[in-house]
């Protein structure tokens, strides 16, 4: 008879097998995520966030905001600020929450349009790119008086360079600023693991409300944090969230029976980070 000798390697393989086996049985104990609670009991969190500073955000967005009394996160700027400036002032004093979009926003090169001097990510480093961040930051310091500490990714993007020299700027974004969102996300931010350098965002652009709620739906199991996302505010498109789509979403999240506490970015993730 043979004996089988097994290395401590497999008898670790063997253990960890177990113990994954035992995660999908039916036995399954609450994970942390599952118990996970927002204020007045509330079981998702989700924020309602708008990029670039587009002048319908204070034309059309934020007047439907403040009829229903909810606070948005606003990642602005400084060329489109200038264009209402006093909007912005008065929406950053009525409590909306104004971060930082960086003021050149680049993105990949791939997008020709949004090249800065013929420059896209990959071609710049992250001294640049600080640079090209602190100079939103001191704007809105200066101009609405407004500390940021959330930062939106242009076009979802984390990176500079190319190949090899690829260098990823979230270490920079954690250093500056207390919150980072991408974008085009296909999952929500589990608030027990999520890293708030690279949260998660999901498009609300050129979306029905039906179509928003089952995407809700979707995302929002293990008491998930939704970011959604938006630029244009009037007739859906592409780049607009519809109007009408986002005051019927506004209804339905401020029904308590819906389960969600709806805040802006900052307030959600100073809550998660004092009781995860
Ligand atoms: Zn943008």
């Amino acid at each position: 008879m043979r004996t089988i000798k097994l290395s401590s390697h497999m008898m670790a393989a063997i253990t960890m097998t177990l113990s994954f086996a035992s995660l999908g049985g039916t036995d399954r104990t609450e994970s942390a995520e599952d118990k996970f609670s927002y204020p007045n009991n509330a079981r998702y969190a989700i924020s309602l966030s708008f990029d670039d500073a587009r002048n319908s955000q204070v034309d059309v967005g934020i007047p439907i905001l403040d009829k229903y009394d909810v606070k948005g996160t606003f990642y602005v700027n400084p060329k489109f600020v200038d264009e209402r400036l006093d909007g912005w002032k008065k929406a950053a004093k009525n409590g909306h929450e104004l971060g930082n979009h960086t003021s050149s926003h680049l993105c990949t090169g791939n997008f020709a349009w949004l090249r800065k001097d013929n420059l896209g990510l990959e071609q710049v480093d992250l001294a640049w790119l600080r640079r090209d961040i602190e100079m939103t930051t001191t704007y809105m310091r200066e101009k609405l008086d407004v500390e940021p500490r959330s930062f939106a990714y242009p076009c979802g993007n984390t990176f500079v360079g190319r190949g090899k020299e690829v260098k990823s700027y979230v270490p920079l974004i954690a250093e500056l600023f207390k919150t980072g969102r991408t974008w085009l996300d296909e999952t929500g931010n589990n608030p027990t693991y999520t890293d708030f350098a690279q949260l998660a965002g999901n498009r609300m652009d050129g979306m029905s409300f039906a179509e928003i709620k089952d995407m809700l739906d979707m995302l929002k199991e293990n008491n998930k944090w939704i970011i959604l996302a938006g630029h244009e505010v009037g007739e859906k498109g592409m780049y607009t969230t519809d109007k009408r789509a986002l005051e019927a979403l506004i209804i339905y999240l401020k029904d308590p029976k819906n389960g969600y506490w709806l805040a802006t970015v900052d307030e959600i993730a100073t809550y998660i980070e004092k009781h995860r």
